[in-house]
């Protein structure tokens, strides 16, 4: 990831103490355009797509004031310092009013109140304010490999890389950047979960419908219709693979005259036979036993990047970068 810097400046002393200070202190790849004038800096914005522009008063064409309205009236939108000359604070204001995010006194760009100043507007310009780093960089990372972030039924949610930041970190990191349009949330499919803590986690059981015992096996089952006996195949069968009924004790005969298959059964360890146990999800989190009638639905999501969540993300890291490393001596 690298900072796009241009800066608009003719004065060569001035370009040189940019040149160094940011050779001095910024503590991250950065690639800095200089334009000697408003036309020349407006070419560049064509051609590049700078995330920080370094904007002097003094140029040769029209003043860094006008450059500024001009600015204004096309769709740029990326922020400005302004750089004035000691004494000409009232200039500064001026240029706050038309757009710029910052100003500098020239003779403290030296100081390194330059990479500050970027460091702060980047991260202003970035992310929503109380979002955890930690996570946006592990999103942004996951999202840069990937294009897209699944949330799983256990709400684990699946990347390669794996995520390390803590699940619920990363959901609530997801659903505010949903919230501010810097994600999309595809919805691709419902999950339940506990009707009394939302917990997502989760055992599912079988019980008997009859007394709720857990314990049943399952087989395939025949109904003898001369008697009205239904039972496990395994129950009918003889040694010699005949089929008799274990009620009647009749023999069966022809398949659909005098008996049926009737698919899959089960039987509890009660002897109950039933054709679909009752499903019981016991939560992980809290204990609560319920059906799937008592379940929450919830949907499922897969996020993808929206354009601005993609350039917002990738300012917040290059600010949190600047702000993590840069030292002012
Ligand atoms: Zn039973
Ligand atoms: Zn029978
Ligand atoms: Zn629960």
């Amino acid at each position: 990831m690298q900072l796009r810097i241009l800066y608009v400046e003719d004065n060569p002393d001035d370009q040189v103490i940019v040149k160094r200070t940011l050779a001095k202190y910024m503590p991250i790849e950065y690639v800095l355009t200089v334009a000697e004038t408003c036309a020349k800096g407006f070419e560049e914005i064509e051609k590049t797509d700078f995330d920080v522009v370094i904007l002097d008063y003094r140029l040769p064409d029209m003043t860094g004031l006008d450059y500024l309205k001009e600015l204004r009236k096309t769709k740029f939108s990326k922020p400005i310092i302004f750089v004035t000359s000691r004494g000409s604070e009232k200039i500064a204001v001026e240029a706050m009013k038309f757009g710029a995010k910052d100003y500098l006194v020239k003779d403290d760009i030296a100081s390194g109140e330059l990479v500050q100043s970027i460091s702060e507007i980047l991260m202003e310009a970035s992310l929503p304010k109380n979002i955890d780093i930690e996570a946006a960089k592990q999103i942004y990372q996951i999202l840069s490999e990937n294009k897209k972030i699944r949330i799983d039924i256990n709400s684990e949610p699946t990347s390669e890389p794996k995520c390390a930041v803590p699940t619920d970190e990363l959901l609530k990191a997801l659903s505010m950047m949903t919230e501010k349009s810097l994600l999309i949330a595809e919805e691709t499919g419902t999950v339940i979960s506990c009707p009394q803590c939302s917990s997502l986690s989760y055992s599912l059981s079988l019980k008997c419908p009859d007394c709720g015992v857990g314990s049943m096996t399952k087989g395939e089952a025949l109904e003898h219709m001369t008697c009205g006996h239904v039972g496990f195949r395994s129950e009918f069968e003889q040694a010699n693979k005949e089929l008799v009924c274990p009620k009647c004790r009749k023999p069966l005969k022809i398949i659909g005259v005098d008996y049926k298959k009737v698919e899959i059964w089960y039987r509890c360890s009660r002897n109950h036979l039933f054709n679909a146990p009752k499903t019981v999800f016991t939560c992980s989190a809290c204990g609560r036993e319920f059906s799937l009638d008592e379940a929450f639905l919830q949907p499922l999501y897969q996020y993808v990047l929206s354009d601005s969540g993609a350039e917002a993300l990738r300012l917040s890291l290059l600010a949190h970068d600047i702000s993590g490393n840069f030292t002012k001596e």
